[in-house]
């Protein structure tokens, strides 16, 4: 049982939306945050209210400068690093690192660029191009065990390199920012309803029905709908809409489930697969009974997950 534990992947969305974005990535012990666009406080709060309070935290992956997404880098880096005795590395594409305001700034920046993918511990991480209104954005595909979780969000379209990352995912977390209908009878000045309908905006409902309906695999396990708009969206629009994208998609047995600005979301947990990259086994001789000693626990298990940061 202890094995099986430790190849958990956990994916716990802690606020999705225009207000703050933070999602945790990694084992039940270990991982990576995705954005810190809510305050620390908050950041700590919500993984302890899901059981995650333990966790250690090996490095923060920011898609962009939005402030939604990075608004306690910061503070979040100075409290991470007392809390865990070591800087912990928040990565940025070099765009996005030379727009930040400078209030929001961490200690210990490192740079990544979309399309060079590098390694942080187990967690494979690949960075990826969205299109999206400011210097240098990305999504975030992250492999741990095999299993290949997407962070895909703030896009303004979808393009084919989108749609392979979404392909590949065990668990989606996807923008449904906005109901198009919503959007243009709602409150927002016009040049905002322009810029968020935009190709380097925002996917709309129907938009993330159609890259669902082209893209999602029978590997996808869980799609969690994330960005929703407060004023332009309805968590009932949006999982309709996953709904009939997965149907298009001939899914029937994925879990659909609506992150919240509000609250955390409880952790997806998928289990890896149990022998991801040995070479198939042959096949052994019957073991004489008494004589041979107990088989050794695999190395595996004994491996801390993360040995640069942890
Ligand atoms: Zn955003
Ligand atoms: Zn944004």
């Amino acid at each position: 049982m202890d094995l099986l534990f430790h190849r958990d992947v956990v994916v716990a969305n802690l606020a999705s939306g225009s207000r703050g974005n933070c999602t945790y990535v990694g084992s039940p012990t270990q991982g990576v945050l995705i954005d810190c666009g809510l305050s620390t406080k908050q950041v700590l709060q919500r993984l302890d209210q899901i059981g995650l309070g333990k966790v250690r935290i090996n490095g923060v992956m920011i898609t962009h400068e939005h402030t939604d997404h990075v608004a306690s880098a910061r503070i979040l880096s100075d409290r991470l690093r007392k809390r865990q005795g070591k800087p912990v590395p928040f990565h940025m594409t070099r765009g996005t690192a030379s727009n930040l305001n400078p209030r929001c700034a961490p200690a210990d920046v490192v740079p990544i660029a979309a399309g060079i993918s590098f390694t942080l511990g187990a967690l494979k991480i690949d960075p990826f191009r969205l299109p999206h209104d400011v210097a240098d954005p990305v999504g975030y595909l992250i492999s741990l065990h095999d299993v290949n979780v997407g962070v895909i969000t703030d896009l303004g379209r979808t393009t084919r390199l989108v749609e392979q990352q979404l392909s590949r995912c065990d668990v989606a977390v996807l923008e449904f920012n906005h109901d198009e209908q919503m959007l243009m009878d709602g409150p927002y000045p016009w040049a905002l309803k322009q810029r968020v309908r935009s190709a380097h905006g925002h996917l709309s409902n129907d938009e993330s029905e159609a890259l669902v309906a082209a893209s999602a695999t029978p590997r996808l396990k869980h799609l969690i709908l994330a960005h929703l708009s407060e004023e332009n969206n309805r968590p009932e629009l949006a999982l309709a809409a996953a709904a009939r994208g997965l149907h298009r998609a001939g899914l029937r047995r994925v879990e659909v489930c609506v992150a919240s600005q509000r609250q955390p979301m409880g952790p997806v947990e998928v289990r890896a697969p149990t022998e991801p990259s040995k070479p198939p086994r042959r096949a052994r001789p019957p073991a004489r009974p008494h004589t041979q000693p107990p088989a050794p626990r695999p190395r595996e298990a004994q491996l801390p997950l993360f040995s640069r940061y942890s």
